[in-house]
């Protein structure tokens, strides 16, 4: 599954008990690990994660106490680390309706270890949520991958000078140094974009915004604003309304005031 299908299915409500995210890079695994996190916590009605809510809020500042990230320790995950986590998933959540627990590198889990995985998502607490990012499931037992659903992340694409840098790219770079010329550029060929790639172009912005959110050169509040910003755009989208008037919007969404 691709993180376009995931949004979609995490905002119809549509949440399984365990993850395995896979390919990019190791901030886009775990940009994307937080935002399944985000969405297992979100409180509102539909379109989780909201980006509004007090969990959502929280899980952003990285202050939920549902929400507990797993590093490995040394160069594995134990046995005991497992074990440990089967014990605090079995416990009710503090505040959301799920508890979500995040494993990092997940594919140095050592065999032990996924057993004691693998006897957690056999019988998997209801209000528990697993997300394993890994490099290389491979490493993973085909138990283990058989019970998650996984989700696939492009890989990134090279950008900066004389690199193949992407529209979006472009635009986020542009708008991150505050350079409006720049972004009234970047923006020019979004104008001309069709119906059916308007979508590509937005989701493939909110997956490096994200990106690099996780990489730390993007605060949450940036972040959320663009993602925001998005959103709308999507929307203008799918009634119809002109790439050049959307391009518009972005202009006047991400320039320097
Ligand atoms: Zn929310």
């Amino acid at each position: 599954m691709e993180l376009s299908d995931l949004r979609a299915r995490l905002a119809a409500g549509r949440l399984f008990h365990a993850y395995i995210v896979t390919g990019g890079s190791s901030g886009a695994r775990e940009a994307a690990g937080r935002f399944i996190a985000r969405a297992a916590v979100c409180s509102a009605p539909s379109g989780a994660p909201c980006g509004a809510c007090r969990d959502c809020v929280k899980a952003q500042r990285d202050v939920h106490p549902d929400i507990e990230f797993v590093d490995k320790t040394g160069r594995e995950h134990s046995v005991d680390s497992m074990r440990g986590v089967r014990g605090r998933a079995a416990v009710m959540p503090n505040e959301a309706g799920h508890s979500v627990f995040v494993i990092r590198e997940a594919d140095a889990m050592n065999p032990q270890a996924q057993n004691a995985m693998l006897r957690i998502l056999e019988d998997p607490p209801p209000h528990a949520v697993f997300i394993l990012l890994a490099d290389n499931p491979q490493r993973l037992l085909d138990t283990v991958r058989s019970r998650c659903e996984t989700v696939n992340l492009a890989p990134e694409r090279p950008g900066g000078p004389g690199g193949t840098e992407t529209p979006a790219a472009a635009v986020l770079d542009a708008a991150a140094a505050g350079n409006n010329t720049a972004l009234a550029r970047a923006l020019l060929p979004v104008e001309k974009l069709g119906r059916e790639e308007l979508p590509e172009f937005t989701a493939e912005l909110r997956r490096l915004a994200l990106a690099r959110y996780a990489g730390g050169d993007l605060s949450a509040d940036a972040v959320e604003s663009v993602v925001e910003l998005l959103d709308k755009c999507d929307k203008m989208s799918a009634v119809n309304v002109s790439a050049a008037h959307i391009a518009g919007l972005l202009l006047a969404g991400l320039c320097r005031k």
